[in-house]
């Protein structure tokens, strides 16, 4: 085979092939195709995100996710706007250009909370500001917007309709489109993130490219990919995992190869766009998943900034990485570990740049 394409070149048939791809000699060129592109267009920099997992309350009834309504039993729990700021605080202490505020989608968090939360973030500590707090109406997202942040992360998690509602079934009365959601955020002036996970079951290879393709014709500005991890307490690790698996030839495995050709094809396609080494592939992966990510195309890491006793509530699958570390810790291991890369960390906001916003969706 011969080296994987670039850009507009690399077609959905082509992605679906390297996808395929079992051969290590064959992978070692993917590898250096994925690595080299992101040296080329991204840089060394290694762009650090504070992430803030501020509330697990869920009002989603999504099937795979250990904080989904549907799960079993959970204490749950919804930082205070102190509590938050002392997490970006500590963002700017730790020379973080960006704090990420991720949610379930818990409508407890009110548009004049999370305005205040986000105003006194950008005005008080200059920080960018990513949000990912679900499916909001654009009311809340306009406010939002205007109060200072400067990124959403939504992901569209497949682009099989039939397998999204079978894993992200629609509130009632309320049709669920995520990608309709992207578009809209991007026309208000947000940098906008999508994603998937890798070997949800019933994702097939042909849907796994075709969700790559979307990201390109999307033109992402970030983009998250993480392997699924089935979480014990969820209906997907019960017999509805049995219903929704693909044949054995065409369903995609959960497994750290597959996540890191999703990646490096994802650079590839999408050249300019920001990747993080996801904490998922960390799990699959404790000793090399982080470093493996960020050597096939990955440039961002999100190190987890949660307070350790709300972190291990946050629980959206089993064994989430370093529950018991302590923030130092996790922020100091990540340090290292760019260091050992002889990559540099990212300076100021680490955004994608300035872009025509017109004409990109
Ligand atoms: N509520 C927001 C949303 O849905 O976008 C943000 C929080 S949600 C927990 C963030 C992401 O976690 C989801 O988009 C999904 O891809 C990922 N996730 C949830 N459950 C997972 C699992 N069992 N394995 C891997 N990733 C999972």
């Amino acid at each position: 085979m011969r080296p994987p394409s670039e850009g507009a070149g690399l077609g959905p048939a082509e992605i679906e092939r390297w996808l395929r791809e079992a051969d290590e000699q064959r992978l070692e060129r993917l590898w250096e195709a994925a690595d080299r592109v992101r040296a080329e267009r991204v840089g060394e920099a290694v762009h650090l995100r504070g992430l803030v997992e501020v509330s697990n309350y869920c009002v989603r009834r999504c099937t795979y996710c250990g904080i989904a309504a549907c799960a079993g039993p959970l204490e749950r729990y919804r930082l205070s706007r102190d509590e938050i700021l002392a997490c970006a605080r500590q963002a700017l202490a730790l020379g973080f250009g960006t704090v990420v505020l991720q949610s379930g989608e818990d409508p407890g968090l009110t548009r004049e909370f999370i305005a205040g939360v986000v105003g006194e973030i950008h005005g008080r500590l200059g920080l960018a500001i990513t949000l990912s707090l679900g499916e909001r109406d654009d009311g809340d997202l306009r406010a939002w917007r205007e109060a200072g942040a400067d990124r959403y992360l939504l992901r569209f998690e497949t682009t099989d309709p039939a397998l999204y509602s079978a894993i992200h079934p629609d509130l009632p009365g309320k049709v669920s489109d995520r990608i309709a959601q992207l578009v809209r955020m991007r026309q208000m002036g947000y940098e906008v993130g999508t994603g998937v996970m890798v070997g949800i079951p019933g994702q097939t290879w042909a849907t796994l490219a075709r969700d790559i393709d979307t990201f390109r014709r999307f033109d992402m500005d970030m983009i998250g990919i993480g392997p699924y991890l089935p979480s014990p307490r969820t209906p997907l690790a019960g017999p509805l995992r049995e219903q929704l698996l693909a044949t054995p030839g065409e369903q995609v495995p959960n497994d750290e190869v597959t996540t890191l050709k999703t990646v490096a094809l994802t650079r590839l396609v999408c050249p300019d766009t920001n990747i993080p080494s996801t904490t998922a592939l960390s799990i699959l992966d404790p000793a090399g998943g982080r470093r493996n990510g960020l050597t096939r195309g990955a440039n961002v890491v999100m190190p987890n900034l949660t307070p350790p006793h709300y972190r291990q509530l946050y629980e959206i699958y089993p064994g989430k990485a370093a529950v018991h570390e302590s923030v130092e810790t996790l922020a100091e291991n990540v340090l290292q570990l760019i260091a050992s890369l002889g990559r540099t960390v990212g300076k100021g906001a680490g955004g994608r740049g300035m872009k025509n916003v017109e004409g990109r969706m």
